[in-house]
């Protein structure tokens, strides 16, 4: 069970801004930017790797989630919506999760 599935059932702790029927979206642990939120399927979909056809709607509602999060926390000015895939994507935790970063000015190409 990963970190995420623990947080959908509430068995650890998170800052929660939104929650629905099919997403959760929480404030990371350790954030990379002054807003720093992930928004997350609570189907435990590993990564993009892992998509198949029906998980369209799973990851329509996930993107949508996250423009409306942006939004409501004053992002007005701009944001990035990232995922982390595989290893070499660097991601940790083996649960979809959509990276919302925003409150500053963020650089491109990333690392
Ligand atoms: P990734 O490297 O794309 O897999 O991102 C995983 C993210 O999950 C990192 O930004 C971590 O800081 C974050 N994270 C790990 N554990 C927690 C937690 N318990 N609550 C909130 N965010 C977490």
């Amino acid at each position: 069970m990963t970190v995420f599935a623990k947080i959908i059932d509430r068995e650890i702790p998170a800052d929660i801004v939104y929650e629905d029927d099919l997403c959760l979206a929480f404030r990371d642990i350790a954030p990379k930017a002054p807003t720093h939120v992930l928004v997350i399927p609570k189907k435990p979909i590993a990564s993009l790797i892992d998509l198949t056809d029906e998980d369209e709607a799973i990851v329509g509602r996930c993107v949508l989630v996250a423009s409306r999060v942006a939004a409501g926390l004053g992002l007005g000015s701009g944001y990035r919506l990232v995922v982390n895939c595989g290893p070499d994507g660097g991601q940790e935790v083996p649960h979809l999760h959509f990276h919302l970063l925003g409150g500053r000015s963020l650089g491109w190409p990333p690392g």
